[in-house]
């Protein structure tokens, strides 16, 4: 059976870095396992879910290097999720209850004072069809609730059932269903939980693995049993830690915070965002891997720790940095050319500059200055300026390659008695108005004698 997985994000923000180890986590395994990828939008909740976030999911997951095999929105599919909770109605595994989260509140003070695991006690099934009519009389609507199946004959005599998975990511699980209570399906107001849809879409779509946050660990054990109620074999589960803030803190969609739209926009490379988001709080090392090919030959879900990792946005310009300088003119190409960086000058210019910038935008500017006359960010003093001009006459004749710039310097220092950084800040600040940047030595051919003489005039 192909290998299918499924990244199903509510469309409720943007997604961030804790979101992007979720759907890097699916791609990868599935890249490996050669299978299918599908982006499902969770969207039943019409009142939170925008248009415009599930678009923006899906161009941040393109900027990642994730191309869903397929996209679908669960808006859609709302008759089969009817259709699934007609058919466990009709089987009396999803029953009405009509109590208002006021009284469900003190039974569960009531069963704590007891001793009894807060769960709900079941008390919706013993209502007569006169007291369910008489409730909703009252305007009262139900709610309804999944029977779990953790008792033998008796729904009011649970006892121990454990529900076991090998998890992908966490080794063997275990989860008891008499510790639950049955969870709620559909509200009051007639709209879906999470719980059904995902797993009815999870039948449907073929999905054979289904890999997520570790805060899903419970949810799967009351799926489990949902799949097996709808008569279907449930799919192989994995669960994998959560990232937090440095502090500590949980990461969320409504913030904004470390959203992948705002990394892309501070010019952070996707490898970097996408090697983080994988690396970090596993037993791997955190290094960018240059491609998806790569990342996934470092990826091994049984490698993830159990406990949260915390997230540090610092290290993603590191690694971003570290990407940037490596990156051939060939993979960085069209990206240049958007920039309006193209011509036979394109990838000298590329490799003169990759190793000083911060992003790859960044070129723009550099691109501008080899072009034209730059604006004197930083000045020179009256006494730089004659050296510079006296510079100007020993530079060695065209054709000029990378070494020109040690041979003219040479000159000049044998010349004008000048060395160290009274020799280069003020040839650096003639030739391109700052005083960082790249390398001289690739720069100075790109200007070429002439343009080389006028801004040391
Ligand atoms: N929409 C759910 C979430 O974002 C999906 C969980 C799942 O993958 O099953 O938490």
């Amino acid at each position: 059976m192909t290998v299918t997985v499924r990244f199903a994000p509510s469309p409720t923000g943007h997604i961030h870095i804790g979101n992007t180890r979720t759907a890097l986590f699916n791609w990868l395994y599935a890249k490996k396992l050669n299978g299918r990828f599908i982006l499902r939008f969770d969207d039943t909740d019409a009142e939170r879910s925008r248009q415009e976030y599930a678009d923006g999911i899906a161009r941040d997951l393109a900027w990642l290097g994730i191309e869903p095999d397929q996209t679908v929105a669960q808006s859609g599919r709302f008759e089969h999720y009817d259709a699934a909770a007609e058919k466990l109605k009709a089987a009396g595994l999803l029953y009405p209850s009509y109590e208002t989260p006021e009284e469900l509140e003190r039974r569960r003070k009531i069963r704590l004072s007891r001793r009894l695991p807060p769960v709900y006690g079941r008390e919706a099934l013993k209502l007569t069809d006169a007291e369910k009519s008489a409730l909703e009389a009252e305007g009262r609507r139900p709610h309804w609730r999944f029977l779990l199946p953790n008792f033998a004959d008796d729904p009011f005599v649970t006892s121990r059932t454990e529900v076991q998975w090998d998890d992908v990511v966490r080794g063997p699980q275990t989860v008891d269903l008499a510790s639950m209570s049955d969870p709620v399906l559909i509200r009051a107001d007639g709209t879906y939980l999470y719980t059904l849809p995902s797993v009815v879409d999870d039948i449907d779509l073929g999905v054979t693995h289904v890999i997520r946050g570790d805060d899903h660990v419970t949810n799967t054990g009351a799926q489990i049993a949902l799949f097996r109620a709808l008569g279907a074999e449930p799919p192989a589960f994995g669960h994998h830690n959560l990232l937090t803030t440095v502090s500590g803190e949980g990461l969320s969609k409504r913030t904004g915070a470390l959203s992948v739209a705002s990394l892309r926009d501070a010019g952070i490379e996707p490898m970097a965002v996408a090697s983080l988001a994988v690396l970090i709080g596993t037993s791997e090392n955190v290094a960018a891997a240059s491609s998806m090919e790569e990342l996934a030959a470092l990826f091994d879900p049984t490698s993830t720790s159990k406990s949260a990792a915390k997230f540090d946005p610092a290290e993603l310009s590191g690694l971003s940095r570290h990407l940037i300088q490596v990156m051939t003119f060939d993979d960085v190409q069209d990206r240049l050319a958007v920039l309006g960086i193209a011509g036979d000058e394109a990838e000298a210019f590329w490799l003169a500059v990759r190793g000083n910038l911060e992003a790859v935008a960044e070129a723009a500017d550099w691109w501008s200055i080899v072009r034209a006359k730059p604006a004197q960010d930083a000045v020179l003093s009256e006494e730089d300026r004659i050296f510079v001009r006296e510079a100007g006459k020993h530079l060695p004749q065209e054709p000029w390659d990378a070494e020109t710039w040690r041979v003219w310097t040479a000159a000049v220092k044998a010349g004008t008695g000048r060395k160290g950084r009274g020799l280069f800040m003020p040839l650096r600040i003639a030739l391109t108005g700052r005083e960082q940047g790249p390398e001289l030595a690739g720069l100075l051919p790109l200007l070429g004698r002439e343009e080389t003489l006028a801004r040391l005039s």
